[in-house]
């Protein structure tokens, strides 16, 4: 087993693309702290080697908490996976404030807690992946959108940061942007997205689908098998890199 020995915590870990990756570096061996607020979904999935901790990413003290219990149980995180996300659409000029803060307190702050607190124990070890779920909307301006693209946007900044502070370590930092992944997340923008263009759910998730050259949503364990790769032998030299996966959306 390739991951035998190793600690991963991924947040947002009970549903959608953070499950799919918990389970594929499970099945290679490692032990994997998945966290969220929903304590009933993580006991759910739990077991076969994913380990639920309740934790709300916005709350500093929470994570500092939750961590450190993480790595008392099972060690130091040698994989770190900022996931937990929201993801919302609103006009820049419908936006308040309340909204803008809490899309950055999930995406980016969250993000910001949970790596720090994860590197502490990390690079006294001899191999860590820190590999953040931005989005393609990290990488370019979705329309509509703004305070989500900013926020993804902020998620590749601090990991092309930290590639820099830590290079000629074994630790290696990249972010994966996929474009529209089957979940609940797109679930949700279905609705919303009809109620604001006044068009069916089903014209709604047609529009998502076909923004994909494919013409598909992608698979929450496509993004799981990159992160694997990024956790294998071969890809020690990728650094620093935001890696899309979105059937050439942009
Ligand atoms: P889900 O809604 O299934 O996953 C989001 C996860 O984040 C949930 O498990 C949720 O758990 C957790 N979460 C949200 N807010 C908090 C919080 N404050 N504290 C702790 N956990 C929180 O959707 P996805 O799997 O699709 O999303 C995962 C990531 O992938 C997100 O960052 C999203 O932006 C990104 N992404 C998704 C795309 C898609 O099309 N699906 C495309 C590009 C990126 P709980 O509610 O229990 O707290």
């Amino acid at each position: 087993m390739a991951l035998g020995g190793k600690h991963a915590l991924i947040t947002g870990g009970g549903s959608g693309i953070g499950l799919a990756i918990a389970r594929a570096l499970a099945a290679e061996g490692a032990e994997v702290t998945i966290t969220g607020r929903r304590a009933g979904i993580l006991e759910e999935v739990a077991g076969g080697g994913l380990h639920p901790l309740t934790m709300d990413v916005t709350d500093e003290r929470q994570v500092v908490e939750g961590v450190a219990a993480a790595v008392a149980a099972r060690g130091p995180v040698q994989i770190c996976i900022p996931n937990a996300g929201i993801a919302e659409g609103r006009a820049l000029h419908k936006t308040d404030a309340a909204f803008w803060r809490h899309m950055m307190a999930t995406n980016l702050d969250g993000a910001f807690y949970t790596v720090r607190e994860c590197l502490t124990a990390m690079r006294k070890t001899d191999w860590g992946r820190v590999i953040a779920i931005s989005s393609i909307a990290g990488l370019k301006g979705l329309k509509g959108a703004s305070a989500y693209s900013a926020s993804k946007h902020g998620m590749i900044g601090l990991i092309r940061a930290l590639s820099e502070d830590y290079l000629g370590t074994p630790l290696t930092f990249n972010a994966i942007c996929p474009g529209y992944v089957d979940t609940e997340i797109v679930s949700r923008n279905v609705t919303a997205i009809s109620e604001r263009a006044g068009v069916s759910t089903d014209e709604a998730r047609a529009m998502m689908i076909s923004a994909n050259r494919h013409n598909r949503l992608i698979a929450p364990d496509e993004v799981a098998q990159a992160v694997l790769w990024l956790c294998g032998p071969g890809s020690g030299s990728v650094n620093g890199q935001a890696i899309e996966i979105a059937g050439g959306q942009f």
